[in-house]
């Protein structure tokens, strides 16, 4: 027997909310773990007690799931805890990884079980990173710390200064009064090089070599870990990179390590740049992402490495969406 768990916030106490909510929240948590209804051997619910309306159980027999045993609970009120949220555990008859489902402000870590809180998610260039940070940030409500950008940034400056990636005192200097910021515009994140905004430019494939090129030099690590930590010691975020787990948070609350086959995170990126209407060819960018991943894996500081206690993601055959689903689930999983 499997226990899966889920939850979501309805909209108002009212019956018709109720039964939209409880339905939603059963269908997608059949719909993500395959199973059929007559697998479910009984449904637990637990509501705040700010919902009196209707009895989530009920709501689940009149949605079809009226072959199980049923059972709703009423949660004693917690301070900072959610409002409308209806929680449950499905005890199934079927050998599976559980894939628990939190839906609508039921994303939300409980604030009452969680006070400032990091989230590392590294791995090589186009595993799915980003994407899923941002997703991350957005449904928690928290700040999305994307650290490659800040590699980046100091790619660019290296690079306009005409110093050579490889050295080393050049970039000892150059450092020296590089000025990096990064701020937020309706919770995307803006980098900022001695001022100026270098968002989009950063985004060049020829910056992403120099990037892996320039990041291996302790002067730009330390001046960005540095920054790194100041940032997660203020305020929740998920940051994402390829040493977080390992160096620059070494104690954050969760872990995760995304991968990917080289041959899909280069489609990724060719995606991604096409759509932002440059023109690359697929064969260099792959190129391009193996010997990152080689440099950025063997050098001497901080190289890409799982940390023994992140939790491997391998993305090459998920969306998104369900890469997503399933960080969240075990977030959640781990409160
Ligand atoms: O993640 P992204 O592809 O934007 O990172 C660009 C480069 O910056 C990487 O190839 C890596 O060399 C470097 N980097 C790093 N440590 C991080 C994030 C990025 O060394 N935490």
């Amino acid at each position: 027997m499997v226990i899966i768990r889920g939850a979501t916030t309805v909209a108002a106490d009212t019956k018709e909310e109720i039964r939209k909510g409880v339905a939603e929240l059963l269908d997608q948590i059949i719909n993500r773990n395959s199973l059929t209804k007559e697998q479910i051997l009984s449904i637990v619910f637990s509501s705040t007690s700010d919902i009196h309306s209707y009895y989530p159980a009920k709501a689940a027999r009149e949605a079809g799931y009226a072959g199980c045993s049923l059972f709703s609970a009423m949660e004693p009120e917690i301070d900072g805890g959610l409002a409308l949220c209806i929680r449950v555990m499905l005890f199934v008859e079927k050998e599976l990884t559980p894939h628990h489902v939190y839906l609508r402000g039921a994303k939300v870590l409980r604030k009452d079980l969680t006070s400032i809180y990091n989230i590392a998610i590294d791995g090589p260039a186009g595993s799915g990173k980003s994407t899923v940070a941002k997703q991350i940030a957005k449904d928690f409500g928290i700040l999305h710390l994307d650290t490659g950008a800040m590699y980046r940034a100091c790619a660019v400056k290296v690079l306009e200064a005409g110093v050579s990636p490889d050295d080393e005192a050049g970039i000892i200097n150059v450092m020296r009064d590089v000025r990096l910021d990064v701020e937020y515009e309706n919770g995307r994140q803006k980098t900022l090089l001695d001022g100026r905004d270098v968002s989009e430019e950063i985004r060049l494939p020829h910056v992403s070599l120099a990037a892996s090129a320039v990041s291996r030099h302790p002067s730009v690590r330390m001046h960005l870990v540095e920054k790194q930590r100041e940032i997660a010691a203020k305020m929740s975020c998920v940051l994402d990179g390829r040493d977080i787990g390992t160096v620059v948070l070494p104690d954050a609350d969760f872990k995760f390590f995304l991968t990917a086959s080289p041959e899909v995170r280069a489609k990724r990126r060719y995606d991604e740049l096409v759509a932002k209407g440059h023109t690359v060819d697929l064969e260099q960018l792959k190129e391009e992402i193996v010997l990152r991943d080689e440099q950025d894996s063997t050098r001497a500081i901080a190289p890409l490495k799982r940390a023994d206690d992140a939790i491997l993601v391998d993305t090459s055959e998920m969306t998104a969406e369900q890469v997503v689903a399933f960080v969240e689930g075990k977030m959640q999983e781990k409160i």
